[in-house]
């Protein structure tokens, strides 16, 4: 007989929220165990063998407010603040307050952002900062993209989208989450290219992936881009928040 045997229980917390609960089913197991996957925030409960799933997964409903708290725990904030370290063009920076007024600068030998006024206004300077310069930096491959192409952009918007990180409507609007420009340069080369493709190609087909090759910058590797975006993406979404 198998000494361990797997099962999953969906549950839905009292955040509203869906999560599947992998319970092992344990000869060796002496008491239930809860345990919270750091990476994935997977939730596994391990049970003796003596108790019913049910009772198991009882468990889990009473511990649920310390498993919230340990799964909100997983994805620290990075609010905007004195001191804090930011990846700025895929380099991190540091965000420093400096009394007295002035437009907020960016420091490239130091690696310093500083934001000037009142340091209450830091979070909204900084952010507004970093949307003008994801703007400037994304209008401008943009544009000289579908130039390219003999092509026009209608509008360019930036926006704090929470799935995506461009889009290409038929009007020919492109938007932009303003947090691309905490990657590296490459990424928001292949992010331009990726929405000016789709500006003559509005599908993912052979077509659209060569259109999309031949308006990246020589030193931009698509693969590599797409990699980044799917492995570090996540993080950057920790910031300006707390
Ligand atoms: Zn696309």
């Amino acid at each position: 007989m198998a000494k361990e045997q797997l099962i999953e229980e969906a549950f839905v917390f009292h955040d509203g929220v869906e999560r599947t609960v992998a319970i092992k089913l344990s000869s060796r197991a002496r008491r239930i165990q809860i345990k919270i996957d750091h990476h994935g925030g997977g939730i596994h409960l391990t049970i003796p063998k003596s108790i019913s799933p049910a009772k198991g997964m009882e468990f889990i409903k009473k511990q649920q407010s310390w498993i919230l708290g340990k799964l909100s725990r997983l994805e620290d904030g990075h609010p905007f603040e004195n001191g804090m370290i930011l990846p700025f063009k895929g380099r991190p920076c540091r965000v420093v307050h400096s009394p007295g007024r002035g437009l907020v600068s960016f420091n490239s030998q130091d690696a310093e952002i500083q934001v000037h006024g009142q340091i209450e206004h830091l979070p909204r300077r900084l952010l507004d900062w970093l949307k003008k310069q994801a703007k400037a930096d994304l209008s401008a491959r943009s544009v000289a993209k579908a130039h390219k192409l003999g092509l026009t952009i209608k509008q360019i918007t930036i926006r704090d989208q929470k799935t995506r990180w461009g889009s290409c409507s038929s009007n020919k609007t492109l938007s932009y989450s303003w947090r691309l420009i905490l990657a590296p340069p490459t990424v928001l080369d292949y992010m331009a290219a990726h929405e000016v493709a789709h500006l003559k190609e509005m599908n993912h087909g052979p077509n659209f992936w060569r259109l999309t090759d031949s308006l990246l910058e020589p030193n931009t590797d698509r693969e590599e881009a797409q990699r980044w975006l799917k492995n570090e993406g996540r993080r950057l979404f920790s910031y300006g928040r707390d």
